[in-house]
């Protein structure tokens, strides 16, 4: 199946563990905070190299577990019913950029929405929330964890996730979420060799280029 050219909308949660919004001073929110990528920054982690900019300030990894929807979610079905496909993904951040933004109170589409700022893994099919529990996944950077999450330290659960976003914005087929990224994220420097870990699985690798 070809899963890349049906990606459509790309929802991303952001400060969704609670140590990751304290380590860049912002409060655990009460409910999901949800922005988007435009789907051309999806790309693939298959052992190339992903290009990233270079004149803008640091850019950071952010690891998260990525879901893909398999079906539209309707209220009241079951939430984990409409995923279909998990990944692990990177939300490519230009942090400087970004600080600068939510200081002037501006959209964070420049630091977060670049070409190939959501790279993404292969798919695995979902495995349900209590799978999707037991594992870590790590991000390795040039053979050492730099950084290591799991799931059931999300603050709003899968389930609650995707009923928020899918009763305020619409989830359906193809689209896909971005879950949160634990605490750890840092910046990337040119050369990096980045790999996708889910438990002992790797899911995906590739080489930073700063352009
Ligand atoms: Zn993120």
């Amino acid at each position: 199946m070809d899963n890349w050219s049906k990606i459509r909308n790309i929802y991303c949660i952001g400060r969704n563990y609670r140590l990751h919004a304290l380590e860049l001073g912002n409060v655990v929110p009460n409910e999901p905070l949800v922005f988007m990528k435009p789907s051309h920054a999806a790309s693939a982690m298959s052992g190339g190299v992903i290009r990233i900019p270079g004149k803008q300030g640091e850019v950071h990894f952010e690891l998260e577990v990525v879901l893909r929807m398999g079906r539209a979610y309707e209220p009241g079905t079951d939430p984990h019913a409409c995923i279909e496909g998990m990944t692990l993904g990177l939300d490519l951040t230009l942090r400087d950029v970004q600080s600068k933004l939510k200081a002037k109170g501006q959209p964070w589409l420049p630091a977060k929405g670049f070409q190939q700022s959501a790279p993404l893994g292969q798919w695995l099919p979902y495995p349900g929330e209590k799978e999707l529990q037991e594992h870590t996944f790590t991000l390795y950077r040039n053979g050492l964890a730099a950084q290591q999450g799991c799931v059931r330290d999300m603050l709003f659960p899968v389930a609650e996730l995707i009923h928020y976003v899918g009763t305020h914005y619409g989830l359906g087929e193809g689209d896909l979420l971005f879950t949160g990224t634990p605490a750890g994220v840092a910046a990337l420097a040119d050369g990096d060799k980045l790999q996708l870990l889910w438990g002992e699985q790797e899911l995906g690798s590739c080489t930073i280029e700063i352009v």
